[in-house]
């Protein structure tokens, strides 16, 4: 029989963590700044229509930062609504403690209806066969009913308001919101403009009709950030923001105009893992995609493309800050590491911090910098970020 012995536990001593040498951020590493979270949060809320409550989009992971960090500092601040992609998102976040209602935007496979009930879970309902599938799970569901007015993606037709009605007779599912959603509200183009307030008109149709047949829905919501920023006369009962809260708008064109000052929440950060120098005609990296036209000091970072930092960043088309100047990406990118080039940033070491996004000395780069050199949207650069980042509130 085996005998277990119980030893001693070394006993550590705790230092307080510094942001950069803090060893919880060994390899790479997202920073959160608390305070432009908050700060953002109060921003959006000035631009409340009365009555109407953030329902923060926390979805793919709150869009790269950390969905347990991000929604329970929301949460501390007083959010009471949250809106997640999927069924899975959102019983992670009841896991992890967090209160209030949660609602699942997408369409969640008959397999996980379990997960609805278990965590308390808020289902959109698109149509009549996602309405009579849930329903025929036997189990009381809460549930928002989706209203497609014209994006063409989830929802009941609002030129079928009766089947919308026929919705309220499923006796499980308890119909406690209405929505829709605006595709062009981030177009600066008259005819965006005139879609977004059809739209509108066309979910508002929905509603009287409802009404009309003495049926009520709960909290009707058709704002997401662009909505909020630029239409907040549209109202409704719900806004549900997502990038701006993250302190960010899709694309860094569209700043001008915005009503409110966004500060950026996440910081990306990457070590050193060491430096090393190439002699003139030396290659680098796979394929030897980089050639060094001279001696050169090359720095490798522990972050690579499976983090999610775009590989069409490679051969010069993305930089790092080290030490508050830029460094330029060499060669390719590889799944966990990458090679920048800091001949001209001789104290660069080993151990030394990298900054991909966010503020070093009196260096910045943006995720409106990456996203602009790889040819997306802040929303996609941000979303990706793996989850072998670590994470951590600041
Ligand atoms: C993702 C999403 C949002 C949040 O959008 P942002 O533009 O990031 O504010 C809101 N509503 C729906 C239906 C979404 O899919």
């Amino acid at each position: 029989m085996e005998i277990k012995m119980k030893l001693p536990l070394p006993r550590r001593k705790r230092t307080p963590p510094s942001p950069s040498e803090s060893p919880a951020c060994g390899r790479a590493w997202i920073e959160l700044d608390r305070r432009a979270l908050a700060a953002n949060l109060d921003a959006l809320r000035s631009l409340l229509p009365p009555g109407c409550q953030l329902m923060p989009a926390v979805k793919a992971n709150a869009y790269g930062h950390g969905d347990i960090l991000i929604a329970r500092e929301l949460n501390r601040l007083g959010v009471r609504f949250f809106c997640t992609a999927c069924a899975r998102e959102g019983a992670a976040l009841r896991r992890a403690g967090i209160r209030g209602e949660i609602l699942v935007l997408g369409r969640t496979s008959p397999a996980q209806f379990p997960l609805l009930t278990r965590f308390r879970l808020t289902q959109t309902v698109s149509d009549a066969s996602c309405g009579e599938e849930l329903n025929s799970y036997g189990r009381p569901v809460k549930v928002h009913i989706k209203v497609d007015t014209g994006m063409h993606r989830l929802g009941e037709d609002y030129r079928r308001p009766e089947r919308i009605a026929a919705l309220f007779n499923l006796p499980h599912l308890k119909i406690t919101g209405i929505y829709t959603h605006l595709c062009t509200a981030d177009g600066r183009g008259d005819e965006d403009r005139a879609f977004v307030l059809a739209q509108e008109r066309a979910f508002r149709q929905v509603l009287s009709y409802l009404r009309g047949r003495g049926l009520s829905w709960g909290k009707a919501h058709l704002l997401a950030s662009y909505g909020l920023l630029f239409f907040p006369q549209l109202g409704g009962d719900l806004a549900r923001t997502g990038i701006a809260l993250y302190g960010l708008l899709s694309r860094r064109e569209d700043l001008s105009g915005c009503p409110v000052p966004l500060s950026p929440v996440l910081s990306l950060k990457a070590r050193i893992a060491l430096v090393r120098t190439l002699e003139a005609g030396e290659g680098a990296g796979y394929g030897l995609a980089y050639r060094a036209p001279s001696r050169r000091r090359i720095a490798v970072l522990t972050i690579g493309y499976a983090d999610g930092l775009p590989r069409s960043l490679s051969q010069g088309r993305g930089y790092v800050l080290i030490g508050g100047r830029r460094a330029p990406i060499v060669g390719n990118i590889c799944m966990d590491q990458t090679l920048v080039d800091v001949t001209e940033i001789p104290e660069a070491k080993a151990g030394d911090t990298a900054v991909l996004i966010g503020a070093c000395g009196a260096g910045r780069l943006t995720a409106y910098d990456m996203a602009e050199a790889s040819g997306t949207i802040t929303n996609e650069i941000l979303s990706r970020l793996g989850p072998r980042l670590e994470r951590i509130l600041l």
